[in-house]
C-alpha cells in the first residue's frame, strides 16, 4: 500500500472514466491540484474496451468561460473538434405544432445606456413593442442567427464575440482534446486499463482499485466517471437512482450522423423539432449534422421513433437517410441520491443526466468538476462536511434543471398526442415549478424569483422561454407600475434599428469558421 505523506493528507486522485466528464474534471483538478510545489498527483484510469457515450455536441455560453478559465485556446478548440458556433436553441412545434422561437444567448438589450433602470420585458407584455416576437423585441440576436450570420468576426479576440454564443462540437474528438489537454499542460497521468473491482476498507472508504492491465492501484480520492453504469457510486457504493421519469417522460434516444444536403448552410442553433412523443436534435458541425429522437417510451411503439427520424431527414439528404447507422441509447433520466460518499465523488452520467434539450450535461458536469477542484479536501478529515455541502448543492442544480426542462412541456398548448396532453398535468409538473408559474400568471419573472447564486438557469432563460412560448402574464393591474410608454417604445425602434446594422456587419457563420480553421482568431 502507499505509505502517505502525512495523516489523513489526500496526495492521490484517481479518476476513472474517459469520456467528457472524465477529462473535464481531470483539467479541472490538474489546474487546481497538480504543481511542482504540490505533492498532489491525478491519474485518470480509462478502459480502451467500454466506449464513451459519443453524443453530447451541444454546450451553453458558460462553457466558454470554462475553456478559456483551463488555458486552452479557442482557436485551436474550433480548429481541432469540428467545433461551430451556437447561439441559441431553436425550438420548432414546441407551442401548438407549426411556430418557432429562440432561447438566445444573449442577455435582454438596454440600449439607453443613461437608463439602465428600464426592463423593456413589461412593456413587451404591455404590447409597446407591437407584434413582433419577444426575442426580437428585446435583442439583436434572433436576427443576427435569422440571417445565417456568426455571432463575432475574424478580428475579435479569443472568447469574445458581438453576440453571446457557445458551441457544437464532435464529443469524440473533444474527448480526445482533452486527453490531450490535460496530460500534456495539466500533468495529469492517463493508464489505460479497465477497472475490475474496487477495495474497501473496514469503513467503507476506498482503498483501490484493482484493473485487467497493472493489478492494483492504489489511492486516496476516487472519482467516478465511468457514465451511465456508475461503476462504484451505483453498482459498488450501492447509492440508488431517483429517476424522475415521472416529471421528465423521454427515456430513450436514436441518434443518427447525417450529411448536410444541397443546402450547406450551417445554423448557429441547435435545432429541437417536438414530435409526437418526444423531439429531434439537429446539430450542424462542419463536416456533418448530429441527429437524434430523444423520446418517451411508454408513449410511442419500437418502429415509430426511428421512421420519424428518418422521415426528417429525408427531405434535406434524400435517400441517403436509409444507409445511415441508427444508435439506440437508453437513457436514465434523474439523479444519484448522493453524489459524493466518504472518499468518492461521481461526475457525468454516473452522477446523474437528464435529457439533452438546454445541453444541460456538460453543463452540469463542468460546474459540478469545477467546484469539486475548487474545494478539494487537503486531508480526509475534512471529507464529511465537504461532502454534505456538494451533495446539497449538486442536488439543488439538478433539481432546478429538472424545473426548467419541465418548463418547455408544460406551458406548451399541443394537445395532439398523450405525451403532450400528460406533459401539461398539473401533478407531473414540480411544485417548486408549479409556484413560480402561480406567480409569472401574474407580474413577469423577478430577481427575486431567482435567489441561489449557484442556480443554473436565470430569470434571462426563462423570459426567453416563457414568452417564446406566448405564456400570458397579466399585466392589467400592473399597468400604473410601469409609465415610461414612450421611452420603452424608442427603445424597441432602437433595437431593430441595431440589429439590422449589426447583422450585416457580420460574416455568414460557415465563413466564418473556414477562416478560423485557416488563420485562427487574435489571442487575448
Ligand atoms: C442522447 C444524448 C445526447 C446528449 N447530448 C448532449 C448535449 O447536446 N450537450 C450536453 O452537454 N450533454 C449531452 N449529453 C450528455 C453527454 O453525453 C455527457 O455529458 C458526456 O458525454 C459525459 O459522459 P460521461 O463522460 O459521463 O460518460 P461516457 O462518455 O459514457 O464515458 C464513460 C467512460 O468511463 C469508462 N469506463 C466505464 N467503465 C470503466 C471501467 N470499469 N474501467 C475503466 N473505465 C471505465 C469508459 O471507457 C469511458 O471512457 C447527451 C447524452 C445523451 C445520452
Amino acid at each position: 500500500m502507499k505509505q502517505k505523506t502525512g495523516q489523513n493528507e489526500i496526495t492521490k486522485v484517481v479518476i476513472i472514466g474517459g469520456g467528457t466528464a472524465g477529462w473535464l474534471t481531470a483539467c479541472h483538478l490538474g489546474k487546481k491540484l497538480v504543481s511542482d510545489h504540490s505533492p498532489v498527483q491525478v491519474l485518470l484510469i480509462e478502459s480502451p474496451n467500454i466506449p464513451t457515450i459519443g453524443v453530447g455536441e451541444g454546450t451553453v455560453p458558460a462553457f466558454r468561460n470554462s475553456l478559456k478559465y483551463l488555458g486552452i485556446s479557442e482557436s485551436d478548440f474550433i480548429k481541432t473538434c469540428d467545433v461551430t458556433l451556437k447561439q441559441s436553441v431553436k425550438f420548432i412545434n414546441w407551442v401548438y405544432g407549426d411556430d418557432h422561437y429562440h432561447h438566445i444567448f444573449d442577455y435582454p438589450a438596454r440600449p439607453d445606456h443613461t437608463r439602465p433602470d428600464i426592463d423593456l420585458t413589461p412593456y413587451y407584455l404591455l404590447g409597446h413593442a407591437g407584434d413582433i416576437p419577444y426575442v426580437d423585441a428585446v435583442s439583436v440576436q434572433g436576427q443576427i442567427i435569422d440571417k445565417g450570420r456568426a455571432p463575432k468576426t475574424i478580428s475579435d479576440t479569443e472568447y469574445n464575440g458581438k453576440a453571446s454564443y457557445a458551441y457544437h462540437l464532435d464529443a469524440a474528438k473533444f474527448a480526445a482534446f482533452l486527453t490531450r489537454h490535460a496530460t500534456q499542460k495539466l500533468g495529469v497521468k492517463h493508464i489505460l486499463a479497465e477497472v475490475q473491482d474496487i477495495h474497501l476498507d473496514s469503513a467503507g472508504y476506498i482503498t483501490g482499485v484493482k484493473t485487467d492491465k497493472i493489478g492494483n492501484i492504489d489511492g486516496d480520492f476516487f472519482i467516478d466517471c465511468t457514465g451511465f453504469q456508475s461503476r462504484i457510486l451505483g453498482q459498488k457504493l450501492g447509492v440508488p437512482f431517483i429517476n424522475k421519469n415521472d416529471v421528465l417522460f423521454v427515456d430513450t434516444a436514436l441518434a443518427m450522423q447525417a450529411p448536410y444536403g444541397n443546402n450547406k448552410a450551417v445554423p448557429s442553433s441547435t435545432l429541437a423539432t417536438a414530435k409526437d412523443a418526444g423531439w429531434i436534435w439537429d446539430i450542424g458541425l462542419m463536416e456533418r449534422r448530429g441527429t437524434g429522437y430523444v423520446f418517451s417510451s411508454r408513449y410511442t411503439d419500437d418502429i415509430t421513433p426511428e421512421a420519424t427520424l428518418r422521415d426528417y431527414l429525408r427531405p434535406s439528404i434524400g435517400d441517403q437517410v436509409d444507409d445511415i447507422a441508427c444508435r439506440r441509447i437508453p437513457m436514465q433520466v434523474g439523479y444519484r441520491e448522493k453524489f459524493w460518499v466518504k472518499n468518492c465523488a461521481a461526475i457525468g452520467l454516473s452522477q446523474g443526466f437528464v435529457e439533452p434539450l438546454e445541453a444541460t450535461g456538460i453543463l452540469v458536469f463542468d460546474a459540478t468538476a469545477r467546484m469539486l477542484a475548487e474545494q478539494f479536501p487537503a486531508t480526509l478529515n475534512a471529507v464529511p462536511a465537504l461532502a454534505k455541502q456538494f451533495n446539497k448543492r449538486v442536488q439543488a442544480t439538478w433539481d432546478s434543471v429538472i424545473d426548467f426542462i419541465k418548463l418547455h412541456y408544460c406551458i406548451s398548448r399541443r394537445d395532439d398526442t398523450d405525451f403532450w396532453r400528460d406533459n401539461q398535468k398539473p401533478e407531473t409538473i414540480t411544485d417548486s415549478l408549479r409556484d413560480k408559474l402561480e406567480i409569472w400568471k401574474y407580474q413577469p419573472p423577478s430577481p427575486y424569483d431567482f435567489t441561489s447564486k449557484l442556480d443554473i438557469f436565470s430569470i434571462e432563460n426563462y423570459q426567453y422561454v416563457l414568452y417564446g412560448m406566448q405564456f400570458k402574464t397579466n399585466m392589467q393591474a400592473l399597468q400604473n407600475r410601469y409609465p415610461e410608454n414612450e421611452l420603452a417604445k424608442q427603445q424597441f425602434i432602437t433595437i431593430q434599428k441595431v440589429a439590422e446594422q449589426v447583422s450585416d456587419g457580420l460574416p455568414m457563420h460557415r465563413d466564418l469558421i473556414k477562416k478560423v480553421q485557416q488563420y485562427g482568431f487574435q489571442k487575448i
